[in-house]
């Protein structure tokens, strides 16, 4: 069984000429099916890059990306799109609401949009999981940052997609909220087998994971597998004096 997401020798290059930027330099990895992986590295290493490639959200400038089973080389928009819709949840920073709906039409939008029709029990167990039982009718401009937050985890939990990709989903919550949040996204790993790639700069976040992986100038450098906050930390700070030669 193929992994659902597979990144096979990925370069994405920024611009051409001598301001041209080498996001990725060539990143070879297989998230497994059921696998809760946490993607980290210093700012501009490349983790949102990865992600945006990894969801077919951008182009590799070289190199293939496999998802849920398809080559994304070649697709157009609408396929793209489709292929999204069907098998893929995203938690981003920019929470991408829609200001018009309430709490509860944002969660079941994507469902809507890709033509099933929302399970109305679980829909109303994830808003609770995430604490929002008493928001439902509101819009996304009467909550906080961090409760926005909350409606896009709800979002991406409701859908059950096979794959999660999340950057920096804690990023906007308080400690409390963002481990209920982690929790969360570790069950759904466990429950369903869900596929969760999520970046993080956050040692705590990354001990929700099975495998963390890090990025320096855009290269896989290591992996630590069964993270814990303080090897993760440990595996930072080394990476920190880590002077990479290109
Ligand atoms: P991270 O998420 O690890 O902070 P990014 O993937 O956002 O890193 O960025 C990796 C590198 O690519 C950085 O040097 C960044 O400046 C550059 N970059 C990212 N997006 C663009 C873009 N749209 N145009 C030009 N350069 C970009
Ligand atoms: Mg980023």
């Amino acid at each position: 069984m193929a992994a659902p997401v597979q990144l096979t020798d990925v370069r994405k290059v920024y611009g051409t000429g001598p301001s041209a930027v080498t996001a990725l330099d060539g990143v070879s990895y297989d998230f497994a099916e059921g696998s809760f992986t946490a993607v980290m590295g210093p700012s501009g290493s490349g983790k949102s890059t990865l992600l945006h490639c990894a969801a077919g959200l951008d182009a590799p400038s070289a190199g293939e990306v496999h998802l849920a089973g398809t080559a994304l080389r070649g697709l157009d928009e609408t396929a793209l799109t489709k292929l999204r819709r069907e098998h893929v949840a995203f938690v981003f920073q920019a929470f991408n609401l829609m200001p018009a709906l309430t709490v509860r039409q944002n969660v079941v939008l994507p469902l809507t949009l890709a033509g099933r029709t929302p399970d109305q029990e679980w829909t109303a167990e994830v808003i609770r999981r995430v604490g929002l039982a008493e928001r439902t009718g509101h819009r996304p401009g009467e909550l906080s940052g961090g409760q926005q937050q909350r409606v896009a985890i709800a979002r991406a939990l409701a859908s059950r997609a096979a794959i999660t990709f999340a950057d920096e989903p804690t990023g906007a919550l308080d400690t409390h909220t963002a481990a209920e949040v982690l929790a969360l996204l570790r069950d759904q790993v466990r429950a369903v087998g869900q596929t969760v790639v999520m970046v993080t700069h956050d040692p705590v976040a990354a001990s929700y994971a099975d495998t963390v992986v890090f990025l320096v100038d855009g290269r896989i450098v290591s992996e630590l597998l069964s993270p814990t906050a303080s090897s993760v930390a440990a595996e930072l700070a080394a990476l920190s004096r880590l002077k990479v030669t290109r």
